[in-house]
């Protein structure tokens, strides 16, 4: 690994090594995050990030694009059996871009959508009012129950029948149980909306069999390529045939400029290691290892957001155990593992020292992990909160954490 940089530019080889050290010694446990293959990495710092493409496969605006056509038509072909999808545009940089150039591509600035709210675990871009989408366009926002801090569907339905939206937006970035995507594109027909469905967090589980699909339901879904579905950071964006030319032109003139053909090799990669079956075992595996993280927390009485978790997240409400969800982070940090500090539904404290932390085994996954190396994460991150303010106590667990990076190593051994 990077020995042209270590050659030419030994500061910035020296940081990049001190992140790969870093990862190779933490328990990474943000759940948005994941671990590349290695032949990922080879395609995302390939020759393609030389090429200019703007346009689409067989209509660019430049010449000697015979090989990113290729490319960018197999990451397509590739993406649409994986998830059943009509139509793929695979161009969009990240998530957030993604979204953006869904609502730009199929509503006029100021209709009304609907979208859950980032303070119960929606997205910046479901019509937060800092962020574009909340000042472009006009969202109404639902949440979770205050009871069960689960999504109530026939409350969220009756908000649909009174608002009458354009577009409904599911999905979710800090959501630990099941997305009825039925429900929600049923609701969505009975007032004619579009039905919109973020898949970022849960693609990989998707692909798995481990979550429901929102295909062939929904009339557009967006979707991350680097969180569960394990691939470079990016995005894309699939859809109904009938409103394919109006995502196409959304993404491109719309909103970007040439496509990352090196990011699009990238995907092309992750999908077809995506489509093999050893991926399925992996995307289920996730989730058993969440529950299992879920129940080792629960018996340390530790309270989860919901009780549980049926997917790769769990929320930790830190209320009964006399510690932040900021300091509870410095804590973990300390211990080499990483999480993020993250607000509970109807949270008493503030967004930047809330009550509760995030957390996610994808990465653990990817390590290799399994429920019996679940329970020992639960009883170290118990034993950290506990003693959040023990230096004693978190280098104890630091120890244990150093000891299980070591036994499930990541790019060559330590
Ligand atoms: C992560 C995420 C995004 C945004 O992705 P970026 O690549 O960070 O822009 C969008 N929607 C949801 C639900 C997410 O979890």
């Amino acid at each position: 690994m990077l020995e042209h940089v270590r050659l030419t530019d030994p500061h910035v080889s020296d940081i990049i090594r001190h992140e790969l050290v870093r990862q190779q010694t933490v328990l990474e446990m943000i759940p948005s995050e994941n671990i590349v293959s290695s032949a990922v990495l080879d395609a995302m710092g390939s020759v393609f990030t030389n090429k200019y493409s703007e346009g689409y496969p067989r209509k660019r605006y430049y010449g000697g694009n015979e090989y990113a056509d290729q490319v960018e038509e197999l990451a397509i072909a590739r993406a649409k059996q994986l998830f059943g999808a009509e139509h793929v545009n695979v161009q969009s940089y990240s998530g957030s871009p993604a979204n953006v150039a869904v609502y730009f591509g199929l509503l006029n600035f100021g209709d009304k959508v609907m979208g859950m709210a980032l303070s119960e675990g929606g997205h910046l871009t479901h019509g937060h009012p800092v962020n574009f989408t909340g000042k472009a366009y006009h969202f109404v926002q639902y949440g979770v129950d205050p009871k069960t801090e689960m999504l109530d569907y026939d409350a969220i339905e009756k908000q649909v029948l009174q608002e009458k939206p354009k577009m409904i937006v599911c999905g979710a970035t800090a959501y630990p149980r099941t997305i009825d995507f039925k429900r929600f594109a049923e609701m969505a027909e009975k007032v004619g909306a579009i039905s919109f469905a973020d898949i970022a967090h849960i693609a990989g589980l998707i692909v798995a069999d481990a979550h429901p699909s929102p295909f062939p339901y929904f009339d557009v879904v967006t979707t991350t390529t680097h969180k569960t579905l394990r691939g470079p950071r990016s995005a894309i964006i699939m859809c109904k045939e009938k409103y394919a030319s109006a995502i196409d032109k959304a993404v491109f003139p719309g909103l970007q400029g040439g496509p990352h053909d090196h990011t699009t090799a990238a995907k092309a990669v992750a999908f077809g290691e995506a489509l093999k079956p050893e991926f399925k075992t992996y995307g289920q595996q996730i989730v058993k290892n969440a529950k299992a993280l879920g129940e080792q927390l629960t018996a340390e009485g530790i309270r989860l957001v919901t009780g549980g978790t049926d997917n790769h997240l769990l929320l930790v409400d830190l209320r009964n155990q006399n510690v932040t969800g900021k300091q509870a982070e410095t804590a973990l940090d300390q211990a080499h593992i990483t999480v993020n500090k993250n607000t509970i539904p109807y949270d008493p404290r503030k967004p930047f020292d809330p009550s509760g932390i995030r957390l996610g085994t994808p990465t653990l996954t990817s390590r290799g992990m399994k429920e019996s190396e679940m329970k020992q994460v639960g009883q170290l991150m118990a034993r950290a909160i506990k003693g959040w303010d023990k230096p004693a106590e978190l280098a104890a667990v630091k120890s244990g954490v150093l000891d299980l990076c070591k036994q499930f190593p990541i790019y060559g051994d330590l």
